[in-house]
């Protein structure tokens, strides 16, 4: 564990960061850090530093805003996201897409494997992706294990919208965007979105665009 007087690069690099109060700035595709597996948490925060990093990340999250924010996409290489969904979407969209709410979470050195062999596709989008989304299809269960803040052990079973939220955001930190799992065939602007594909599924953008559904 770091102590306060033999202060880390990343230490640093994230008191600079935190210096601007507010949101933090996101970087987008292209920038090395999305690219990089990030390093493990061990405490290269000191607790202090970390509570207001991850509150930043969850401002940050609240402002742009997202259902999750992984710490490479404010430019920080740690193995460190949050999560949150309030899902106020219409019923036929939350049953459709699994879509319950999620409470503010923080997953530190988080990792997921399947549970079972369902897999669900909808479309996503990313933060550092502005303007963009595509149909990825993922496991419809994983299994999530990590810890949270605290340093205390997780381990829990994530499902629909939740386990889609909880992949999107452990990929980040093993430098994987949702393009690289994406049907690119279903990459649709934010105004094809908007004007076309707002379906509960992608079943329409899979007969129209050209792509395979599982
Ligand atoms: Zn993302």
């Amino acid at each position: 564990m770091g102590t306060p007087s033999e202060r880390t690069p990343l230490a640093d690099r994230v008191e600079e960061l935190l210096a601007g109060g507010g949101p933090l700035p996101i970087v987008a595709a292209g920038e090395p850090v999305l690219r990089r597996r990030a390093e493990p948490f061990d405490g290269q925060l000191e607790p202090a530093l970390l509570a207001r990093f991850v509150e930043a990340l969850r401002v940050t999250m609240h402002a742009a805003p997202g259902v999750g924010l992984a710490a490479p996409q404010v430019g920080v290489g740690l193995r460190i996201a949050v999560i949150e969904d309030p899902a106020t979407v219409p019923d036929e969209v939350r049953v459709a897409r699994g879509r319950v709410p999620q409470p503010f979470r923080v997953l530190v050195n988080p990792s997921y494997e399947p549970v079972g062999a369902a897999r669900a596709a909808f479309f996503e989008g990313c933060l550092s992706v502005p303007g963009w989304q595509a149909v990825v299809a993922r496991p419809e269960t994983v299994r999530l294990t990590g810890l949270d803040e605290h340093g205390r052990p997780l381990d829990e079973v994530f499902t629909g919208w939740p386990a889609r939220i909880v992949q999107h955001e452990t990929d980040h930190l093993d430098g994987t965007l949702y393009l690289d799992r994406a049907e690119l065939r279903s990459l649709a602007s934010g105004r094809a979105m908007a004007e076309r594909w707002t379906q509960p599924t992608p079943a329409e953008a899979a007969a129209e665009l050209g792509f395979d559904l599982p």
